[in-house]
């Protein structure tokens, strides 16, 4: 799935950091003390709190196995030492104070003293747990006693179908059990299918003595886990205790479903009626059971039923049928066990209602330039609501063949993942059309369509190894002269691919519909990819470089998930980064093959390191991996995106280019058709790596994706060196709360390092605790930068003098530092400087030096850190000079421009647009004079540049009124292209005037503005500080109204953050918070709204450390060029420079 459009890019080429194989060379480490320590005390703090809820959930009478599949808790593995080699012979480093370590006495007595207290802290926790495991445990027997005693009045054959159940409930137990070990690294051995029943039975027996081994061990984790669960069910109310109260029957308490049996095979008929949408289907699944059952569950939601039929070698089986809603599960009790081995039929008739609610088997609504409107149907599966269109085995790791036919209108098109065997005629004038059967998948990669109105493109690939037929669908006004970069983009990605992985695309045929409703940018659907329009469709004459890259980004990322994804699944969803982050990552790949002078590699810091680290320093992020089996929906965000890319670049990085793809290629080929888990690729990594033991790449992949939030580096120049020092995690917010989240884990970090001396080169460094000091051959002049090409993930705090040295390189010869560096230093000052780590002042100080600037990246970033700023300013005496400030940095950058000449890269071309819109923001005369004039003659002729269109569209509003406005809304009516549409969405949200404001938001509510592009309509007005209040007040009033046409998705949330962000003070956050309690909306987004609340009290924490620190610093810019300015004035009698301000 893509989520949503990256950030601006950048127009610097790449510059890898390292040559390849060669990553390792000259590199040196220190092995950490255990970087896991901190769960230990929290696990302890779990301790009692499982005592507590231990009684309370057996009194509750829940059968703990039924939650043991949540969690993985990373297993902390003591290191060997080495000594970094170059250093071994130093003996002139700081020792700084207690938590640092003199270099030259790093050796194995230091460490291991470590390491030794590690490992006697873990055995005291071992004791406790066991300990704790065996109370629980004492617990729980006497529970089973009472209930036993209980019911001994009760009938034999009850009493049997207990014992029966209770069985059953162990059976489920270890299955969940060898789930989560699967999970956390612990494969269960894969039998072979040759082997003799004997040999079977003795792997179970193998496997079941393993079970038991690890059972103490895992005990009390586990049970501390269950107890948490039950915690938090009593607090929430939540699904599993309405389940125990509706669902009593089903004896099954995990949203997980049951490893007693898998699908093999779906044979599906669906007939979806696009006019009243009532769909009427029928399922065949031929199950292999996989150990002694009488319980078959499966997941359906908000499916009738309405027969069944259950049959074993065509006898038929007796079964009662239990249906759980609340839990998403459909279950067959049987009077007889079924077997190991048994194949089973099941056969379900059953009906559906499609909603338009993006989920499932959707109405996707197209409105026509004819003002006609046409339903078409589609699918979106992922990650759980595939068992909204049929009854299935809804994880990933269930997968099976399908086989699909969709019974249509004559007048319709169907399409599903594989390509259409035959159509035959059906009753009452329909056609039933027969789909090839499937590849081995999983169910959220299964995708019908039935289409109203649709035309498509076909094209063929000439460089895969066999044909591959590339079918672009869209409605049929909007086909026409917007496939062809969307064909040919997709065509090249799978021969680039195909290449890159040495694995042939394994279908072949591909389409690509265009949606207009869509709640994602794209959906990776085995064959048959699903886009938001505007991510699929463009327009050569209309759309701008920026959405052409775009959709290169986004379909580059599909195409990727064919095997990233598709061909490979992660095991289970806590690991989806398997999919994302892989496919973030390569997309950029993709692109720059495709598209070499984009020069895509330069933005992949911005859009992904920098783009990440702003939501990872928040108090409320969370790790990549995620233990959370109930807010699945919550794991597709910029933590699974793009922080996972940046740390995937990082190994990249580490084990060198060539190296890393061997690696994917083994890990594709090993676990084809099949899922994996991160470690089973960290581990085929770490072999092709060849990083000499230097570091281990499990264990740095392990640190960074199970650890929430990344370290932040101190750097200090001494006497004789540099000091690295003071690993810490880093967070914006302060104060006891922050202490608290910040614990203390630590992450191995691989620093590469330049100086003025070096230029040529970085070199590495892996520092785990990074309490050691450093020492390079310095002379006095030298600046110093860690972290060289951004490629680590971290941040770094400089001394005073490091800053001054980088401050003063940047004003005289800026180009000595990368432009990727450059971006990265702005980046970190400016986080830094929203803490007390941090004066605002040496940021002010960097920033002078951008009006020598003409790298887009670092533009990008620059503009809109001053707009922000400008933003929380709003109120105070030194706007005027602030903005007086932004206008000094541009001046000479904009001077350097022709409105008439189109750069000559993409990259010049969006570095124009951007600092036009700065300008124009501004309000720099020459900026809205030409804007204004393309906007009339727009008027006048139809002419556009489809780059600065929307500039020019925006002016036409600010200075032509309500006619310009009227004119341009008429243009949105008759819009065909998605992006032109977007651009008019900017530039009607860009008017002051009230009325026109509210015409806007009527236009959300009724229809005329479609309910995926709220979000949008709401950000760009969040960034016009005269609409804000007005579009604050509606939405307020008509919230109900926007939370129906928005849904209970991520929507709504969006559109709420969008508005709160720019709050900067105690009684507006008191204000909205309130308030959405007053609408009960926080349980609906609440993720997104605990992020939206502490931004504001991250923007009021702003207020109270910069505010006046930035107007001292302003008025003493001011008075700087006010002397300047008298000086020239006086000398030259010149006016030139009154321009610039
Ligand atoms: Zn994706």
């Amino acid at each position: 799935m893509q989520a949503s459009p990256p950030p601006p890019p950048t127009s610097s080429a790449a510059k890898m950091l390292y040559e390849e194989g060669e990553t390792h060379d000259g590199l040196t480490i220190w092995t950490p003390s255990n970087p896991y320590r901190v769960r230990s005390s929290h696990r302890r703090a779990r301790i009692c709190v499982a005592i507590t809820f231990g009684i309370l959930m057996f009194g509750l009478g829940f059968s703990a196995g039924g939650f043991l599949h949540a969690i993985v808790f990373p297993d902390g593995s003591s290191s060997i030492i080495k000594i970094p080699s170059f250093l071994k012979s130093s003996d002139s480093f700081e020792v700084d104070n207690s938590t640092l370590i003199r270099l030259s006495d790093v050796g194995n007595s230091v460490e291991l003293e470590d390491t030794t207290i590690v490992s006697e802290e873990r055995e005291e926790e071992e004791d406790e747990d066991d300990d704790k495991g065996k109370k629980v445990n004492s617990k729980s027997s006497e529970d089973e006693e009472d209930s036993d005693s209980d019911s001994n009045g009760e009938k034999e054959n009850e009493e049997d179908e207990n014992e029966e159940e209770d069985e059953e409930k162990k059976k489920v137990k270890i299955e969940e059990e060898s789930n989560k070990k699967k999970r956390r690294g612990k494969k269960e051995p894969k039998v072979n299918s040759d082997k003799s029943e004997h040999e079977e039975n003795e792997v179970e027996e193998t496997e079941k003595e393993e079970e038991k081994e690890d059972e103490n061990e895992e005990e009390s984790e586990k049970k501390e886990k269950v107890e948490e669960k039950v915690e938090e069910e009593e607090e929430s109310g939540d699904k599993f205790v309405k389940a125990n109260k509706e669902c009593t029957n089903i004896t099954w308490y995990s949203s997980r479903l049951p490893r007693t049996a898998e699908p093999i095979e779906y044979e599906l008929t669906l007939h979806p009626n696009l006019t009243n949408g009532e769909v009427d289907a029928e399922v065949t699944i031929r199950i292999l059971i996989k150990s002694e059952t009488k319980l078959l569950i499966l997941n359906a939601e908000n499916l009738e039923m309405v027969s069944y039929e259950i049959s074993k070698k065509g006898s038929k089986l007796k079964a009662d049928f239990i249906k759980c809603e609340v839990m998403t599960q459909w279950a067959w009790k049987f009077g007889k066990r079924l077997h190991k081995g048994d194949h089973i039929k099941l056969k379900i008739k059953y009906t559906s209602q499609m909603k338009s609610d993006l989920q499932g088997l959707y109405f996707s609504t197209h409105l026509g330039t004819d003002g006609k409107k046409t339903k078409s149907a589609a699918t979106q599966f992922e990650p759980t609501f595939a068992r909204k269109m049929l009854p299935c085995f809804d994880e990933p790791n269930f997968k099976a063949t399908f086989q699909v036919s969709i019974i249509r209108n004559a007048n319709h098109i169907a399409r599903s993942n594989m390509n259409l065997l035959m159509s035959k005629e059906y009753k009452d004038g329909l056609i039933k059309d027969e789909f090839e059967k499937s590849v081995k998948m999983s169910t959220y990669l299964l995708a019908v369509a039935v289409l109203d109105g649709y035309g498509y493109i076909r094209r063929l690939t000439r460089n895969t190894t066999t044909p591959i037929e590339v079918r672009l669908y869209a409605p049929e006004d909007m086909l026409v002269g917007q496939a062809e970069f969307g064909l040919d983009t997709t065509i090249r990605a799978l021969e680039f691919f195909e290449h890159y992985f040495n694995i042939s695309y394994p279908l072949d045929k591909i389409d690509l519909l265009a949606l207009d409703d869509f709640s994602e940018g794209a959906m990776e659907n085995w064959g048959l990819v699903t886009f938001r329009d505007s991510a699929l469709l463009f327009n050569e004459r209309k759309a701008s470089v920026v959405a052409k890259e775009h959709i290169a980004l986004i379909i580059c990322h599909e195409i990727a998930h064919q095997w990233f994804g598709n061909l490979v699944t992660m095991d289970w969803w806590n690991e989806v980064f398997l999919n994302e982050g892989f496919a973030n990552y390569m997309e950029y790949k993709c692109v720059d093959e495709l598209f070499p002078d984009w020069s895509i590699m330069s933005r992949f810091y911005a859009e992904n390191l920098a783009f990440s680290q702003e939501p990872d320093g928040f108090l409320s992020s969370r790790a990549i991996e995620s233990d959370d089996d109930d807010s699945l929906l919550n794991l597709f965000d910029a933590i699974n995106y793009h922080k996972a890319a940046a740390i995937i670049h990082m190994i990249a990085e580490m084990a060198g280019q060539k190296n890393f793809q061997s690696a994917l290629i083994e890990y594709l080929n090993k676990y084809a058709y099949d899922n994996a888990i991160g470690v089973d690729l960290w581990k085929i990594v770490e072999k092709h790596a060849n990083l000499q033991g230097t570091v281990s790449i499990p264990d740095l992949a392990k640190a960074y994706t199970t650890q929430v939030g990344y370290p932040l580096i101190t750097v200090e120049r001494v006497d004789d060196g540099i000091l690295v020092h003071n690993q810490t995690r880093f967070l914006f917010a302060e104060g006891d709360k922050a202490e608290e989240k910040r614990g203390d884990w630590k992450w191995p970090i691989p620093i590469s390092y330049r100086q003025d001396s070096v230029r040529n080169g970085a070199e590495t460094v892996y520092c785990n605790i990074c309490s050691v000091s450093v020492t390079w051959e310095t002379t006095s002049n030298d600046w110093l930068l860690l972290n060289t090409g951004g490629v680590g993930y971290f941040k770094v705090l400089y001394d005073s003098e490091t800053y001054g040295k980088l401050i003063k390189e940047l004003k005289n010869n800026h180009s000595a530092i990368s432009p990727i560096d450059r971006s990265m230093i702005i980046v970190d000052s400016y986080d830094l400087s929203k803490t007390s780590l941090l004066n605002i002042s040496v940021y002010m100080d960097l920033l002078e030096y951008v009006e020598k600037e003409t790298d887009k990246m670092t533009w990008s970033i620059v503009s809109k850190q001053l707009r922000t700023i400008e933003s929380l300013i709003e109120d105070s005496d030194y706007l005027d000079i602030f903005q007086d400030f932004q206008r000094s940095i541009i001046m000479k950058l904009y001077e350097s421009l022709d409105w008439d000449e189109q750069g000559a890269t993409p990259n010049q071309k969006r570095l124009q647009v951007d600092i036009f819109a700065v300008a124009c923001r501004l309000r720099i005369k020459d900026c809205t004079k030409q804007a204004y004039q393309r906007y009339l003659k727009w008027v006048s002729s139809g002419v556009r540049n489809p780059e600065h269109h929307m500039i020019a569209l925006m002016e036409g509003v600010k200075q032509g009124g309500t006619t310009a406005w009227e004119r341009i809304w008429k243009a949105y009516k008759t819009a065909i292209s998605p992006s032109e549409k977007n651009n008019i969405i900017g530039a009607l949200t860009s008017t002051k005037d009230v009325t026109l404001i509210n015409r806007i938001l009527k236009y959300c509510l009724d229809g005329k503005i479609k309910a995926n592009l709220i979000p949008r309509v709401f950000s760009y007005f969040a960034l016009n500080q005269h609409t804000r209040n007005t579009v604050w007040k509606y939405f307020k009033s008509h919230f109900n109204e926007f939370h129906v046409i928005l849904g209970k998705g991520s929507l709504m949330a969006s559109c709420v953050k969008c508005l709160a962000e720019p709050l900067s003070t105690e009684n507006e956050l008191e204000e909205l918070q309130e308030f959405l309690k007053s609408q009960k909306f926080e349980e609906d987004g609440q993720i997104k709204m605990e992020m939206t609340y502490e931004q504001i009290e991250l923007n009021i924490q702003w207020r109270k450390l910069n505010e006046a620190q930035l107007g001292k610093w302003i008025s003493k810019w001011d008075e700087r060029r006010r002397t300047l300015y008298r000086r020239k004035r006086h000398r030259h009698n010149s006016r030139h420079i009154v321009s610039a301000f």
